[in-house]
């Protein structure tokens, strides 16, 4: 028998991806020494240790894609395959010292707010218990693969598996037959890496995903050792990036219509890689480019040309033992099936039990809606903070740098709090409020809200996922915390 453990810490960080990794260091250097990171898998690295699918790459350029104060010379591409970004997660967790803080098999099932004491209490789903007045929730937004109910796939009797649960090893598809359901961001890397080794793969087809030609190259030695040597000529390119990828944020947020220029590109693109008109009719999207993530693939519509692929787009009515049965009563023989049905990002923490102010859970509160104060806090629930929170999201650029300064804005909150001599911080309703108010207002004019249906909005049909403007705004929006909007606990009173 394991005894469990009771440890109380100053602050207490749940998850070990980019952004808890960014939030130990962080308030390490802040003097906020007595820090944990409780991981429930048993590694670092969140999206970038769970999404080891064959081809998983970022499609944000690798110069933009670190920490501003880690910046790394020595990518391999423009656009960084995944091996390379989780060690480079590793490596930046090892040199600042926080994967010594680091529990792994730690899986957080509850978190209590206790009023009296203003602290958390949580409670791992193995017994073991950890206490303190700063929870730092940085479990990712796409961390719950979301696997449809598909009538009869409990009777299929060959593997299955989600494309953010790919098997290591030997993942069973080599000289199969597979069936791919999904075509988002995931299935456009995934199918043109496994398409050459199965026997035959049928890729079911829902909405059409918008493409991109992806402007990638291998970096050269002597631009590797160029940004060693300089890293001031890295940081141009680096704002070179940037500014290219908020020139877009107009676009997306404010007129759509703008979109089509980018849209003919596509289109030249499919053309360009599909000969097929029939096959090319079918792959085009019938909504307008950017409502859902646009996608970047030199490969993905190309593999459609092949013999051993077959796209369907008559939807999965039914799975049978070897078969996936389209909408349209054919029956496609398969001896696998991979989910590329993305996350659950509309209803995060499903596994965590998070119970605030009055004994409110965080489900109750979100009832009508997940929402936060600027990503970040949520009323009711004192001294948390979640990093990748509602309305914090990016269509456009880099969430490394969202995540910086939301891991910011968080230091800077309990710098006034101690500052304050208060014990608990939370923002107010009324600010949260407002905030929400002017989401909903930003988003009705994005490209996002008008004429498609994405993981970005909720079951209501609102954007409660991507932060509706500029990087930059978000940025000055997060530059220092706005007292009017918190409220201050101290000693039994308020401010
Ligand atoms: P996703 O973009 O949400 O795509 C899920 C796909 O599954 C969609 O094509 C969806 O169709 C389909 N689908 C879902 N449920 C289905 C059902 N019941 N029947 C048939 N089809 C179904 O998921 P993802 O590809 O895993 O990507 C998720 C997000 O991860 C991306 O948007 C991106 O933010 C991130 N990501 C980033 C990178 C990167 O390079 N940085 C790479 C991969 C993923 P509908 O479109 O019709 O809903």
């Amino acid at each position: 028998m394991t005894s469990s453990t009771l440890e109380r810490h100053e602050a207490v960080i749940v998850g070990t991806g980019f952004a808890g990794i960014a939030m130990a260091i962080r308030l390490r250097q802040d003097g906020v020494q007595d820090v944990v990171l409780l991981e429930k898998a048993d590694d670092l690295g969140g999206t970038w240790r769970d999404n080891r699918y064959p081809g998983c790459a970022c499609d944000v350029p690798s110069n933009l894609y670190s920490y501003s104060f880690a910046l790394k010379p020595d990518w391999d591409r423009a656009f960084a395959e995944q091996p390379q970004i989780w060690e480079y997660l590793r490596d930046v967790a090892r040199r600042f010292g926080v994967d010594r803080l680091m529990r792994f098999g730690q899986h957080v099932v509850e978190a209590r707010y206790d009023e009296q004491a203003a602290l958390w209490h949580l409670r791992t789903a193995a017994g073991d218990r950890y206490v303190t007045p700063a929870l730092v929730l940085a479990t990712g937004a796409l961390s719950t693969p979301s696997k449809p109910a598909l009538t009869g796939l409990e009777s299929f009797s060959g593997i299955v598996f989600h494309s953010a649960e790919w098997p290591e090893g030997d993942d069973g598809l080599t000289g199969r037959r597979a069936a791919v359901i999904g075509t988002g961001a995931s299935a456009v890397q995934f199918v043109p890496a496994i398409a050459p080794r199965t026997k035959h793969l049928t890729v079911f087809q829902r909405t059409a995903p918008w493409i991109l030609p992806k402007l990638d190259r291998t970096f050269s030695a002597r631009e590797q050792q160029l940004y060693g040597r300089f890293p001031l000529a890295q940081k141009l390119v680096r704002a070179g990036v940037f500014t290219r990828l908020e020139s877009r944020v107009l676009a997306f947020t404010a007129h759509p219509g703008a979109m089509q220029m980018a849209e003919k590109v596509a289109l030249r693109h499919l053309e360009r890689q599909v000969r097929d008109p029939e096959l090319r009719r079918k792959l085009r999207p019938d909504y307008r480019i950017g409502c859902k993530r646009i996608l970047l693939s030199n490969d993905y519509w190309k593999s459609f040309e092949r013999d051993d692929v077959t796209l369907v787009t008559d939807g999965v009515s039914r799975i049978e033992a070897n078969a996936v049965v389209d909408g349209a009563g054919r029956r496609h023989d398969v001896d696998a099936i991979v989910l590329g049905t993305g996350f659950k990002v509309t209803e995060p923490y499903g596994d965590l039990t998070i119970v605030g102010v009055g004994g409110r859970t965080l489900t109750d509160a979100w009832r009508d809606g997940m929402e936060a104060y600027l990503g970040v806090a949520v009323a009711g629930f004192p001294n948390m903070f979640l990093l990748v929170g509602p309305n914090s999201g990016l269509g456009h650029s880099s969430m490394v740098f969202v995540i910086e300064r939301q891991v910011e804005y968080v230091i800077k909150t309990l710098r006034l709090k101690r500052s304050r001599g208060a014990e608990a911080v939370s923002v107010r309703g009324e600010a949260q409020r407002r905030f929400v108010e002017e989401m909903d207002r930003r988003s009705s004019r994005t490209v996002w809200t008008n004429g498609c249906k994405s993981w970005y909005l909720d079951r209501f049909g609102r954007n409660r996922t991507l932060w509706p403007a500029s990087v930059l705004a978000y940025w000055r929006r997060m530059r220092q915390p706005h007292e009017h909007d918190l409220v201050l606990q101290t000693g039994g009173t308020t401010s």
